[in-house]
């Protein structure tokens, strides 16, 4: 199978294929047509599976049709991840003109709150430090956001970033599709997937 059989659009192929992504790993191919048909999604998957790419183009697919700053958020439980899940999004919307903004502590606050204030279609960000804009930076909303995801959920569970998330979720529409990926399904990623996603499937590789 090829990302143009999952559904993908060809802008987003090329992409694609010049990072030489010839054919989709397991987790894209059991998770991009799922997220393609609109649902929300629990991904059980490790790092190095390609879990990036997997939720990257269907949100990347979704905002080509209806292009839109503050579109995405994606929550990482370190900067390190953050940092490659926003190259990412760069490399695979480069062809797209993708404005991708980076929102981790231990960087300047007032760098990013003007990185924020040029209305970026995907944000990356490591919970605290999005919390802090949310509640302190003028004219930064997310109340139009239309997906949410949550790496490696496990890890940000371990470092106790669950109520921060409960209030960043506060901040978020309700009516938004939520991915949630995780290498292991403790109880405690379950309550923060029941607190966040509605009517969900499950896919794991
Ligand atoms: P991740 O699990 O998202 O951290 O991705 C692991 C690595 O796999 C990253 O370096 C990606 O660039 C690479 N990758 C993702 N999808 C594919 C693919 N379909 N074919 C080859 N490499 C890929």
């Amino acid at each position: 199978k090829t990302f143009k059989d999952l559904g993908i659009v060809d802008s987003l192929c090329e992409a694609c294929d010049r990072l030489n992504y010839k054919k989709p790993t397991p987790i894209q191919r059991e998770a991009i047509p799922l997220a393609l048909q609109d649902r929300d999604i629990i991904g059980i998957a490790e790092t190095g599976s390609g879990k990036t790419v997997a939720f990257a183009l269907p949100i990347l697919q979704e905002l080509l049709k209806k292009p839109q700053p503050l579109f995405g958020l994606v929550l990482a439980p370190t900067r390190e991840l953050a940092v490659q899940i926003a190259q990412s999004f760069e490399a695979l919307g480069s062809l797209i003109s993708l404005r991708c903004a980076l929102i981790v502590g231990g960087m300047d606050n007032m760098q990013q709150a003007i990185a924020l204030g040029k209305k970026p279609h995907i944000v990356v960000a490591t919970p605290g430090r999005l919390l802090d804009h949310l509640e302190s930076t003028k004219g930064f909303s997310l109340r139009n956001l239309r997906y949410l995801v949550m790496d490696e959920a496990d890890r940000l569970i371990d470092q106790d970033f669950g109520p921060i998330i409960e209030k960043i979720l506060k901040f978020l529409p309700r009516e938004r599709r939520t991915y949630l990926f995780s290498a292991t399904l403790s109880s405690k990623v379950e309550s923060l997937q029941r607190a966040s996603l509605r009517d969900p499937l499950k896919v794991s590789v």
